[in-house]
């Protein structure tokens, strides 16, 4: 008899803030695709940013949690934020994989920009093992998977969000808005933390 497979989504990401653009993100592949479940992961240290200044860990992990609290298809996990050193997916996948063991089948969402960028991601064979990637379109990016192995990947248009994190925080710096941007909750973690404010 067939076991029942967990259909479990991995959106991972720096999140420094999450938006509107991640979660309809998450949204649009968790119908499209099935998906028991999405979990949103939070870098811990992303590698890719490390001349960056980056927000602290927790706050951005605190932020993940309120944008997600209301949706019950919604999980964040603390994996990459607990483990000490650069984030790479690579490991992500495997944690969560070992927290779910083999009755789970695992979707790792990821925009177009990103997806540009995965070969040159540590063990990247290893991760399409782990995971069916999922490449969603995003505005000012061209989505292809051409130079992925067939099979690994799936692409998906998702409704076009013109919004990144690095927008939101310029314009938390220069006094402008970001209602309607990101979740009403965490405009306010934003400003009770006094979070991007111009230092
Ligand atoms: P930053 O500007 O700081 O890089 P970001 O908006 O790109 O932030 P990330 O946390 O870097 O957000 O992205 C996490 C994941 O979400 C990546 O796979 C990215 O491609 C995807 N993503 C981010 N914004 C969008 C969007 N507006 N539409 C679709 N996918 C998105
Ligand atoms: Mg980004």
């Amino acid at each position: 008899m067939e076991e029942d497979i967990r259909r479990v989504g991995v959106m991972g990401g720096t999140f420094d803030p999450i938006h509107n653009g991640h979660l309809v993100a998450a949204s649009e592949v968790a119908d499209r695709f099935g998906l028991d479940e999405v979990v949103f992961v939070p870098t811990g240290q992303p590698w890719q940013k490390a001349d960056e200044v980056v927000t602290s860990a927790e706050d951005r992990y605190l932020m993940t949690v309120i944008a997600t609290a209301s949706n019950p298809g919604f999980h964040v996990s603390r994996v990459d934020v607990d483990r000490s050193g650069p984030t790479y997916t690579v490991d992500t996948l495997r944690d969560i994989r070992s927290e779910f063991g083999r009755k789970a089948q695992l979707f790792f969402i990821t925009g177009a920009d990103a997806l540009e960028k995965i070969l040159s991601w540590k063990d990247a064979e290893q991760m399409f093992e782990l995971a069916h990637f999922i490449g969603v379109t995003r505005p000012g990016f061209e989505l292809s998977a051409a130079h992925l192995p067939e099979d690994a990947v799936s692409l998906v248009q998702v409704p076009a969000m013109a919004i990144s994190s690095t927008d939101c925080r310029r314009r938390v710096a220069a006094g402008k808005p970001i209602w309607y941007l990101v979740p009403d909750g965490v405009v306010q973690y934003i400003a009770k933390r006094r979070l991007y404010q111009r230092p």
